[in-house]
């Protein structure tokens, strides 16, 4: 078992080093040593193939219309109904998503899993599929943030989209936890305490940019850093915190066990964060005005504590005269609050399939 960590490590890191080709076309290809590479969570989406994460063995199944592939990282063997078969390439993990190479998308997952007419996707269409969401407002009290020319103040913006953001999940039967209400100063480690007692399925952090070049403007998203080590804090975590698993009688006192359960569930979040910054970059392009500057990975300490996806968001900057500007109107404030709403909807719908058990 220790082996199989230390391969899957040790294969993270060579991965890092390569190149991304990302292929402009709805499925975004990834050269790995020279093969091409799917995600394989986008490829299940667009088939509508079930995807299950067997946490004991490690094992990734994917069913439909009683067909099955079984497959893990960093192995080449894998089971068509149960028959084994190797690939020319391991399945692999690239940016904390599981890839697979093109000979097993050609030769046996579009085979084995025919195409299906896919409903066309619209913003603004189904349910929410959240239960709870932690909006925390940046900064507060005695801790003001970036400051604007014309003064306005980053903590004041932070809140009220906070609010407008949490009123707007309520009225969509979300429920919402504020690290913040009022004008007042929460410590990191407070916020992060907060987020971890509520059992909330996302984190949503929420401040505005500012840049000694007041030229810059624009909407950005950040989620948790890759190179901060997940396996490091995978195991740091299984020390100091007790296991929440229903069924994991067999967990009880094996450490190894533990942190190979807690690499999951951060290796998930982390495939869930990218995948929600994305999304709630692809909105605010279509809603504001605004430059979309992307999403990209970053070591802020709010966001490495948390255990669920979570994102940081800098919806604007108040350095920026324009930006300042608009910022300051509640009717701006509210355009992005939507927005906000809008991508969290779109993930909630496209989220990951794989399920870790006792998530
Ligand atoms: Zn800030």
């Amino acid at each position: 078992m220790k082996n199989r960590i230390i391969f899957l490590i040790i294969s993270i890191f060579l991965i890092s080093g390569c190149v991304t080709i990302p292929s402009g076309e709805d499925l975004p290809t990834y050269t790995i040593g020279g093969v091409t590479y799917y995600s394989l969570i986008k490829l299940c989406d667009l088939r509508n193939v079930q995807m299950q994460y067997d946490t004991l063995l490690q094992t990734i199944n994917l069913n439909k219309d009683s067909q099955s592939l079984s497959l893990r990282a960093g192995d080449a063997l894998i089971l068509i109904n149960g028959n084994p078969r190797n690939l020319t390439s391991p399945v692999d993990i690239y940016q904390g998503t599981i890839v697979v190479p093109q000979q097993f998308k050609d030769q046996i997952f579009d085979l084995l899993f025919k195409k299906t007419v896919a409903f066309p996707h619209r913003a603004g269409a189904g349910k929410i599929k959240l239960q709870k969401v932690v909006i925390d407002a940046g900064h507060g009290g005695n801790d003001p943030g970036a400051i604007g020319k014309n003064d306005l103040r980053e903590k004041d913006v932070n809140l009220d989209v906070a609010k407008k953001l949490s009123a707007l999940l309520r009225a969509e039967g979300v429920q919402t936890v504020l690290t913040r209400a009022t004008d007042n100063f929460i410590p990191l480690s407070t916020r992060v305490s907060i987020a971890n007692k509520s059992g909330a399925d996302l984190f949503i952090s929420i401040h505005s940019n500012a840049n000694r070049s007041r030229s810059l403007s624009g909407f950005e998203v950040y989620y948790v850093a890759p190179t901060v080590s997940d396996s490091k804090r995978a195991a740091f975590t299984a020390k100091s915190a007790t296991l929440n698993l229903r069924d994991a009688s067999f967990f009880s006192n094996a450490q190894d066990l533990r942190a190979i359960v807690w690499d999951m569930i951060y290796t998930n979040s982390r495939a869930e964060a990218i995948e929600l910054s994305q999304a709630l970059c692809k909105v605010m392009d279509a809603s504001i005005d605004a430059e979309i500057l992307g999403s990209k990975s970053a070591r802020f300490q709010v966001l490495k504590g948390v255990r669920m996806p979570g994102v940081l968001i800098e919806i604007g900057f108040v350095s920026n005269l324009n930006e300042e500007r608009l910022l300051k109107t509640g009717a701006y404030r509210e355009k992005i609050a939507e927005g906000i709403l809008e991508g969290i909807r779109d993930y909630s719908q496209d989220m990951a399939l794989v399920e870790v058990a006792g998530r």
